[in-house]
């Protein structure tokens, strides 16, 4: 990972300050953005940013204090990106919190219910047990692994491929699974699934997370999308 850079410099990056205020309400402390912000400049924090200080998304343009986003990018895992809470666009590259493992890709000669002219990609996560880190809900606590190896599938077809390579890059970017409580069994301090959906069952779908689904690529890319994972990745 790159050096950690200063919590500012990444508002700055990504923020720039504007002199006219607008007449709208921030929407992390929902004050009037005239207001000034109800978090106070952090301790040995340069005194650029002061409690008035509105900024301005570069690309999105969305408004709101620089200390309100300052706070919440503290209150995150502070990998040097930024999301706009309005509209959800990503700055720079989002990381998760998932833990050390890892992802293997095979080939399986049979087609999936639905995709009948093309053979099957399979994913194989495996995440071994350890110790929160800083980045998690309980650190210094241990979490569990349940399901593990978990398998997944996708048409072995152009499309299919592509959701590969991005899968890939989420992976790296630690997306894919991150440390929580399970909906499904209740468990806290357990690795989940984190946002991207995956296919699980290949033959069959009882679970829903199974095939036939005529959506589901265009579904994931749009997951993955979200994530800030898409084609401009796989130019680089
Ligand atoms: P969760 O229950 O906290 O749910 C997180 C997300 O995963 C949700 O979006 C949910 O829709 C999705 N999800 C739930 N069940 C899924 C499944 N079977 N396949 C694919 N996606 C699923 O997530 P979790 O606790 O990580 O997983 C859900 C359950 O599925 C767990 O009980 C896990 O052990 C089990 N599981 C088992 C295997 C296995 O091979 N035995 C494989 C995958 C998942
Ligand atoms: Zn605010
Ligand atoms: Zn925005």
């Amino acid at each position: 990972r790159t050096a950690a850079q200063k919590p500012e410099e990444v508002i700055k990056k990504y923020m720039e300050e504007v002199r006219v205020i607008p007449d709208e309400d921030c929407m992390i402390c929902m004050e009037r953005l005239s207001c000034p912000s109800g978090y106070d400049s952090p301790e040995g924090g340069s005194q650029a940013l002061q409690p008035s200080t509105v900024g301005k998304f570069t690309k999105c343009g969305h408004t709101l204090h620089m200390l309100c986003m300052l706070a919440m990018y503290n209150n995150g895992n502070k990998d040097g990106s930024l999301q706009c809470p309005s509209c959800k666009t990503i700055y720079g590259e989002k990381t998760g919190t998932q833990p050390k493992g890892k992802m293997e890709i095979y080939s399986i000669p049979q087609s999936l219910p639905g995709h009948p002219d093309c053979g099957t990609i399979q994913i194989i996560y495996n995440i071994p047990p350890g110790i929160q880190g800083p980045e998690h809900p309980n650190p210094g606590q241990p979490y569990t692994c349940r399901g593990f190896p978990r398998f997944c599938f996708l048409p072995d077809n152009d499309k299919g491929r592509k959701v590969l390579e991005l899968l890939k890059v989420a992976w790296t970017r630690r997306l894919i699974f991150t440390v929580g409580t399970s909906n499904t069994t209740g468990e806290p301090d357990t690795v989940v699934w984190n946002e991207i959906h995956h296919k699980t069952e290949m033959m069959s779908n009882v679970s829903g997370h199974g095939y036939p689904d005529p959506n589901y690529l265009d579904n994931v890319l749009a997951e993955l999308a979200a994530q800030g994972v898409n084609e401009d990745c796989l130019k680089r």
